[in-house]
């Protein structure tokens, strides 16, 4: 091979790396395009479900249309357990503060609260999830669900958005009104700022038509449907 010929293959060569350089780096740049607009959502794997009351605390009490009795503690677990089926189908670790009649303590509702609180966080909960259902006794009609969240959490903020707009989505035709958010973190089980929690008031057992509702099979579902999407929506903005 004479010089000049080896030059020009010399050239060659170091032309061909130069331009694989060139695409190599460009491939790297049009990747980490792709993987940029990712947003940091914080991954609420593990849930725990916080069925309000049970054992010799029964919370309110409504009357069904047939005279019976609808308490509290058999509603919100019946609908805490739909929810937790939903959630693990859809790949969530479910953790229960009770899943029956169990309590943590025998003692005051307050303390039982503190219990459950210490055991999520024991347990290293990604977000609490408390279930209850209202009543009032005062003047006029109160009614509609309510998801209540500490202000100071944005996080627990976005849950709770997204619980209640999917609550408003699956039984707002039928119950006539929106699920509101309520931000009020004087609640225990939503009051500290340590772990993301919201408490929802699935609807007002004392109002007459709403506690007929929450005595349907198919509008208990439609509720645990709703609090299951609305937790495991991964398609949020970020926080
Ligand atoms: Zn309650």
């Amino acid at each position: 091979m004479c010089k000049k010929r080896k030059r020009q293959t010399i050239m060659f060569a170091l032309l061909i790396a130069a331009l694989a350089l060139v695409s190599t780096l460009r491939l790297a740049a049009s990747s980490k395009q792709v993987a940029q607009p990712l947003p940091s959502v914080p991954v609420l794997s593990r849930i725990y479900l916080d069925p309000g009351h049970g054992g010799f605390d029964f919370g309110a009490v409504g009357k069904l249309p047939n005279g019976d009795d609808l308490a509290e503690k058999d509603l919100v677990l019946n609908i805490a357990l739909t929810c937790g089926e939903q959630l693990a189908r859809a790949g969530h670790e479910v953790l229960f503060s009770r899943m029956g009649e169990e309590r943590l303590t025998n003692t005051t509702a307050a303390d039982e609260v503190r219990a459950r609180r210490a055991s999520a966080k024991e347990q290293a909960a990604d977000l609490i999830v408390s279930v209850h259902a209202n009543a009032y006794a005062g003047e006029g009609r109160a009614y509609g669900a309510r998801v209540y969240y500490n202000p100071t959490s944005p996080v627990s903020r976005v849950v709770a958005e997204r619980i209640a707009a999917a609550i408003t989505r699956h039984t707002g035709a039928y119950i006539g009104r929106e699920c509101r958010t309520v931000a009020d973190g004087t609640y225990y089980m939503v009051g500290d700022e340590s772990m993301p929690a919201v408490l929802i008031e699935l609807g007002f057992l004392s109002d007459e038509r709403e506690c007929a509702l929450l005595g349907e099979g198919w509008y208990r579902t439609a509720l645990a449907t709703a609090i299951a999407e609305g937790v495991g929506d991964r398609d949020v903005e970020t926080f």
